[in-house]
């Protein structure tokens, strides 16, 4: 079944000149590039984005470092998007992640891990809509 779903390549892969190289993996898996944005969110949008981790002990660090810089909204779109790009992406801790996946071959971070994407219909819905509020 065709899904989208909402990446964003964090900016960790930002600054280290790393979004050709995750934009390719996902091109090269067949996946439709529908709406990229490149753009620096202020802490309510990373509060919005991550509404529910805003109360885990290692958010305060998290939204630091997604405000960080500049990092880049995209939406793919394909058969079954959501879990094909979290497998594609892997593990959520770098230093676990399985080489191969975009994490476990370029993070050595739980934090700084590259990329995010939506982990289900509804948060890829609720995610879509709120990085591309016109798609
Ligand atoms: P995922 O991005 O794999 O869906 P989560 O939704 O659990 O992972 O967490 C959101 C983001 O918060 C992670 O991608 C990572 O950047 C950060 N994070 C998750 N767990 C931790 C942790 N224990 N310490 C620091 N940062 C974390
Ligand atoms: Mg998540």
């Amino acid at each position: 079944m065709a899904q989208r779903t909402l990446v964003l390549i964090k900016p960790d892969a930002v600054r280290r000149g790393l979004v050709g190289q995750i934009l390719s993996r996902y091109e090269e898996k067949g996946l439709t590039l529908v709406a990229m944005e490149q753009r620096t969110i202020d802490a309510a949008m990373a509060d919005a984005h991550y509404a529910e981790h805003v109360e885990k002990p290692w958010y305060p660090p998290l939204r630091e470092f997604a405000t960080s810089g500049p990092l880049v909204a995209l939406v793919l779109e394909g058969d079954e998007a959501i879990s094909v790009v979290r497998r594609l992406n892997g593990a959520t801790d770098g230093r676990q992640a399985e080489p191969g996946t975009i994490r476990g071959d370029m993070s050595l971070s739980n934090r700084e891990n590259m990329v995010h994407a939506s982990d289900s219909e509804e948060s890829s819905a609720r995610e879509t809509a709120l990085w591309f509020p016109d798609l």
